[in-house]
């Protein structure tokens, strides 16, 4: 979508694009300030195959502060982006015929980097009625004999659902018991909106080496284009992610990485201003999306995603969430991703992460167009 609306921007329409997946704040200027002195202090050389030592101390600093969970800097690896580490975690745990639990709605990459280390994702599937949480419940019911890991994103891409702690708990506890690893992608994790914090440490102790942390720079200090994130688990895993990179990327770009440790080590006054925003935001699109006639929609409770029902104008002429966006697209300059990528057809991701008179221009030509269809 996000392509096909470029190629429309392109020939000279007016595009509102919620496609993207991007915060649209600039870096911080303190981290491209830590980049710039970096290159002119010779930072221009490979680094350790795990990063550079004060970057995996300043993860784990960072984890320490916020989340009060400690990993050691030998227990974190620095990766080229959150989706390397996923990559590299998947390909280091598992084994020609393993089954990941990924509930859905899901993030597409969680699927492909499964399928790229030979496993099999199997789906289980949240419900709109339960606010798509995740539960140790839901999970335990899709556990076969060859789960070898089970996925967690919270706050989730696409559905903006956060794990209640209690649940991620007993999901530990599970974990140990049953023997499968939590692959806990907490990208979004500094953008949820208030509500009770994950007790980490808790989970760490109950799961012990089931517990890998997926995480990245990108979207909590805007930095997508730079490509950090981490891998933080066990040490033999951390080595393990450690010498794939070593045979393939040899290490993340090595100025980058000390403008990320700036990042981390930094006030961190910037990422409260963003979630802050975020938030108004939220304020403002899911009530605006939820009044519009026959949609329904989960509050999300973190991150830039929300995730319509637009089932009921499905018909005949628009049988899918697929040609209805396409149409949307086509007829008003509205880009949304439909749920079909997601595993969830009849639904679509708006990302807030556009300046709010986008947002309230984008919600008026959604109605204008919806209210051009048959409710079903
Ligand atoms: N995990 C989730 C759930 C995401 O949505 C994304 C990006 O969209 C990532 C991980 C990876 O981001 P990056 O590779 O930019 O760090």
């Amino acid at each position: 979508m996000s392509q096909r609306a470029g190629a429309l921007k392109a020939a000279g329409r007016r595009i509102l694009d919620f496609s993207v997946g991007e915060p649209d704040q600039e870096t911080p200027a303190p981290i491209v300030a830590a980049a710039v002195a970096a290159l002119h202090a010779g930072k221009t050389r490979y680094s350790p195959a795990a990063g550079l030592p004060e970057l995996r101390a300043a993860v784990a600093r960072r984890y320490a502060a916020t989340d009060r969970v400690s990993f050691t800097p030998e227990e974190v690896a620095v990766t080229v982006g959150g989706k390397q580490a996923l990559y590299l975690a998947c390909q280091a745990l598992l084994d020609l015929g393993d089954d990941v639990v990924v509930p859905s709605p899901y993030w597409p990459t969680f699927a492909e980097a499964v399928r790229l280390a030979g496993g099999r994702p199997v789906f289980a599937k949240t419900r709109e009625e339960d606010g798509f949480r995740v539960t140790a419940r839901l999970i335990s019911r899709a556990l076969t004999r060859k789960t070898r890991a089970v996925v967690v994103n919270s706050p989730s891409n696409p559905t903006g659902a956060v794990i209640q702690p209690a649940e991620l708990l007993a999901l530990a506890r599970l974990a140990r018991r049953r023997r499968f690893t939590i692959l806990y992608d907490d990208t979004y994790a500094r953008l949820a909106f208030g509500g009770a914090h994950p007790r980490l440490q808790a989970v760490r102790d109950a799961a012990g080496e089931r517990f890998v942390v997926i995480g990245t720079a990108s979207k909590t200090y805007c930095m997508t284009g730079w490509r950090i994130g981490w891998v933080l688990g066990p040490k033999a895993l951390v080595d393990a992610c450690a010498a794939l990179v070593s045979h393939s990327t040899q290490c993340p770009t090595t100025f980058v990485q000390v403008a990320a440790a700036q990042a981390l080590d930094g006030p961190q006054d910037v990422v409260l201003t963003l979630a802050a925003e975020y938030r108004r935001r939220r304020e403002y699109i899911h009530p605006a999306l939820a009044a519009i006639p026959g949609i329904t929609c989960v509050r999300p409770a973190g991150g830039f995603y929300v995730f319509p029902n637009m089932e009921r104008y499905l018909s005949r002429d628009v049988p899918t969430t697929l040609a209805l966006c396409g149409r949307l697209l086509e007829k008003q300059g509205v880009a949304l991703v439909p749920g079909e990528g997601f595993g969830a057809p009849g639904y679509a991701r708006l990302s807030f992460a556009r300046p709010i008179e986008e947002l309230r221009e984008g919600v008026d030509r959604i109605a204008t167009f919806l209210g051009g269809l048959v409710l079903g």
